[in-house]
């Protein structure tokens, strides 16, 4: 077992194992439950459940877990053992088929945004037969979704699994009136990219600020940052390479397709990019890809920073969400074809993504807010708070003449018709030079870049599979009563140019105009968590996930308050972390190093009453006054925290973190770098961004 098609897969329950452990009739119910989402009878389930374990105790398993995804937007799991008793103080392995279907692990310490207090303490976790059962560390995961007792659902596959749902419903409809009746299923697919950091752990371990936040709380510039982009691209370290290859292999043999990886913009950071798979795989296999990450580095001596925003004046990490439409038979929705009725239905199905970032540009905000992610969006490194689509000259161009009624093109002499004319190819590179877009057709899907490098896939794909759902169930409905289906859609099509291009957007996002030029469009800009959270209960946003049965509107309160709670928390922890950081470590270091100097220049005056001591007077003057200055600024941070009233609502309480704690900390940590600046290296107690950002050799 040593070339990569020996191992991909191999720690997989796939249909290839399927088809090999299990009888003929079982394996087709299992494809049918896989396919049309039927659900499985208790006697094929018994069946299943026995070959997995079979299979996994052959692979050196001795537990199951049913894995899954509550709202903390990390994996958990809960490890049973396959033994059961059979008297005479023996055991025999059992897996039995109601234990593979549904589980019920103590979930009372899961966050629920309050759906357990009205609802039910318990909540029951039931096996998703799409995604494949693999064994990890030994333990047979069985993928699954985790809802309450009442059905509410309290992970982030469930409503991923419902928008999917969504989708294929209206895509089915839609496809249908161009005449595809050999479509049996609609699906999305995704391809995550995944930035991320690789850090020396003996470094890592010295700062508070990391181990306990995941990001630096001070810090000061190091001489060398990302000025230079000797980084981007450039060779790999021996030690980056030794665990880009282990986790590749570890990947492959989850049958995760790890493709691409290579150094990112910033020092220390990189990139590891999937080829894409069918959506809610792509979000179980991007969760296991963070969890080897971190584990892998850790046994090369190293940590991986997942956080958005580890470094100020740094880059931050994200997650590309390369997006499209795919049918069961073959097709991209969003691949322009060869005759004019396939871009018909392309124009149609691209008019569909359009309108629903329009029309839901707060939901496409709101899934990718969060107090990490707030750093970067709108800082000139990753794609601004507003959201606008990308289309590139070319198409924008097409959807002009359509609008206008005029020819398109100096080749074309007639006007352009949808439905009649072919589309011109569009070069993938004419496309895909805009990275200041927030979301981007890059010739055959949309790539969504707003997304944090640590956070979930799941919530962007629901926002994006319901906005796109309800674009299409709206295009349905109004064409499959129409006369003239030619003109309807044509008719369509423009319509929704017209109403939706303020969205359209191909210049630089990065821009300060940008801001104004959106503004006077009537974009909405949320610069931060608090400031779009609340829209998740506007009217029109619970009519869309209520209508597409993704969320009902006890689900969609929880979540508001659960990303509210969430923001403040991770607040919280960072206020508090400084001031252990200030007074515990850096107020005593700089006293020392004021102390030092005050001595050394007495000595030298002992010494000779000439000598010249304005080195050590005019720094450890300089230190005193900005350590004084920053006992002051500490006791400011203290102050605005003990302001927070306990009877704050979430809402109340998120912004008072955002108003009144978040600029104490902003200002504690610029009078402590200027301290880092002038304090002697070996009282700093910590490691400094150039030994961090320059740590793997
Ligand atoms: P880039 O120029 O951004 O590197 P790539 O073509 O390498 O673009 O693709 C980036 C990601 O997009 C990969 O994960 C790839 O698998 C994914 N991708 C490509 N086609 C699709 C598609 N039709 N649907 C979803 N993801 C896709
Ligand atoms: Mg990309």
């Amino acid at each position: 077992m040593n070339t990569v098609t020996d191992i991909f897969g191999s720690m997989v329950f796939n249909d290839s194992v399927m088809r090999e452990r299990l009888p003929k009739d079982v394996f087709r119910q299992v494809q049918r439950s896989m396919n049309e989402g039927r659900r499985l009878d208790s006697a094929a389930a018994a069946v299943v459940a026995n070959a997995m374990k079979d299979w996994a105790i052959e692979k050196g398993a001795t537990h199951y877990t049913h894995w899954f995804q509550p709202m903390t937007g990390v994996t958990a799991e809960k490890h049973d053992s396959f033994i059961a008793p059979v008297g005479g103080g023996k055991v025999i392995m059992e897996f039995s088929g109601k234990e593979l279907i549904q589980g019920e692990p103590d979930a009372s310490s899961f966050p629920s945004g309050g759906l357990r207090a009205t609802f039910e303490a318990r909540g029951y976790t039931t096996w998703d037969p799409t995604s494949y059962a693999f064994i990890k560390d030994g333990v047979l995961c069985i993928p699954t979704a985790f809802c309450s007792y009442g059905g509410e659902a309290l992970d982030k596959k469930t409503p991923l699994l419902r928008s999917m749902e969504a989708i294929n419903r209206e895509g089915l409809r839609v496809l249908k009136l161009f005449g595809n009746e050999d479509v049996r299923a609609v699906k999305t697919t995704v391809g995550p990219e995944q930035e991320y950091f690789l850090i020396d752990q003996s470094v890592y371990e010295r700062r508070k600020d990391l181990v306990y936040t995941g990001r630096t709380l001070f810090g000061a510039r190091p001489p060398k940052g990302q000025e230079l982009d000797d980084h981007y691209f450039g060779s790999l370290k021996p030690r980056v390479r030794a665990f880009m290859k282990e986790l590749d292999e570890e990947l492959w043999k989850l049958g995760v397709m790890a493709k691409t990886e290579h150094n990112e913009a910033a020092p220390a950071q990189h990139e590891l990019a999937p080829i894409y798979t069918t959506t809610n795989i792509a979000a179980d296999h991007n969760q296991l890809t963070m969890e080897l990450m971190q584990r892998i580095a850790r046994k090369h001596g190293m940590v991986c920073l997942l956080h958005e925003k580890p470094f100020a004046g740094v880059n931050g990490s994200g997650k590309h969400n390369n997006w499209s439409i795919t049918t069961d038979t073959g097709v991209n929705v969003f691949e322009p074809g060869e005759t004019p009725a396939e871009n018909a239905q392309f124009l149609l199905f691209l008019c569909a993504v359009i309108q629903a970032v329009d029309d839901y540009q707060d939901l496409m905000r709101i899934c990718v807010a969060s107090a990490g992610n707030d750093h970067r969006l709108g800082a000139a490194e990753a794609p601004p708070a507003i959201v606008s689509v990308f289309l590139g000259d070319e198409l924008n161009a097409i959807l002009n003449a359509i609008d206008l009624g005029a020819p398109y093109g100096s080749r074309e002499k007639e006007l352009f018709k949808v439905g009649v004319h072919v589309l011109p190819k569009f070069p993938k590179d004419t496309t895909d030079r805009n990275r200041t877009s927030p979301f981007a057709f890059t010739g055959n899907k949309f790539e969504f870049r707003m997304l944090g490098s640590s956070q979930s896939i799941s919530g962007p794909n629901v926002v994006l599979n319901t906005a796109v759902a309800e674009s299409l169930r709206q295009y349905a409905d109004r064409l499959e009563k129409a006369e003239d289906f030619d003109a309807a859609l044509h008719e369509l099509i423009r319509e929704v140019i017209r109403t939706h291009r303020r969205i359209i957007f191909n210049g630089n996002g990065y821009g300060e105009e940008w801001t104004k030029e959106a503004e006077r469009r009537g974009l909405q800009n949320f610069p931060s968590t608090p400031d779009c959270t609340p829209e998740y209960l506007a009217e029109k946003n619970v009519a869309l996930f209520t209508r597409h049965r993704i969320y009902t509107e006890a689900e969609l309160r929880a979540r508001c308050q659960m990303k509210l709670e969430g923001y403040s928390k991770v607040l919280h922890i960072e206020a508090l972390t400084m001031m252990d950081m200030l007074w515990k470590d850096i107020l005593p270091a700089v006293s020392a190093c004021t102390g030092d100097l005050a001595r050394a220049a007495n000595e030298k005056k002992q010494l000779s009453p000439a000598m010249d001591v304005s080195y050590e007077t005019k720094t450890a003057a300089d230190l005193s006054k900005l350590a004084a200055s920053a006992a002051i600024h500490g006791r400011a941070l203290e102050a605005a925290m003990e302001g927070l009233k306990s009877e704050h609502e979430s809402l109340a309480a998120a912004r008072y973190y955002r108003d009144r704690v978040f600029p104490a900390m902003q200002s504690l940590r610029a009078v402590v770098d200027a301290m880092e600046l002038r304090c002697g290296a070996k009282y700093w107690p910590y490691p400094s961004y150039g030994e961090i950002l320059f740590s793997v050799k």
